[in-house]
């Protein structure tokens, strides 16, 4: 299943103590450190999101968001792209969505492989998922959805 990224930037609407700015080095260019995982990066700002990043009104409104983050028409999108950590390029937030035969929606599974759904039936499936699953991450994901395909569902 390929993960495609809408950038409507609402994974990174509260990162704004994850992703910490510690100086200023250059006009675009910062020292930066990813918090959850103690790791610094250096960032420059993408050359064609740079007249976007100048308008910190942005940052302003929403105090919790990346400092990274801008709007761009109805995109919300990082301004550092090239140069962001690798846990947010690898970040998917949702890499499956279970319908039912009707075609209703029962709920997504994230990129950590975890079940979001308020659907007691698909939750008990999901029981036997947990249970069954292989232990690789790589190898679960496409075995999650075909088992879920034998259950009767849809998975997109
Ligand atoms: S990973 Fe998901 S939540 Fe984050 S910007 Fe992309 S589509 Fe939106
Ligand atoms: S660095 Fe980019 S992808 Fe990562 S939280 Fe900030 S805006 Fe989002």
């Amino acid at each position: 299943m390929t993960f495609t990224c809408r950038q409507c930037g609402s994974c990174c609407m509260f990162l704004g103590d994850y992703i910490v700015i510690e100086r200023q080095t250059g006009p675009f260019s910062f020292d930066c450190e990813s918090v959850s995982t103690g790791t610094p990066f250096r960032a420059q700002v993408d050359e064609d999101k740079r007249a976007i990043f100048l308008d910190d009104s942005f940052p302003g409104q929403h105090p919790h968001a990346c400092r990274f983050l801008r709007p761009d028409g109805n995109l919300l999108r990082c301004t550092i792209h090239r140069d962001s950590p690798p846990q947010c390029k690898f970040y998917r937030c949702v890499v499956m969505r279970i319908l039912d035969t009707e075609g209703c929606l029962r709920g997504t599974v994230r990129g950590t492989l975890d079940l979001h759904s308020d659907d007691p039936a698909l939750r008990a499936v999901w029981e036997q998922v947990v249970k069954e699953r292989p232990k690789d991450d790589g190898e679960a994901e496409a075995w999650i959805a075909a088992f879920l395909k034998r259950k009767g569902y849809r998975v997109e």
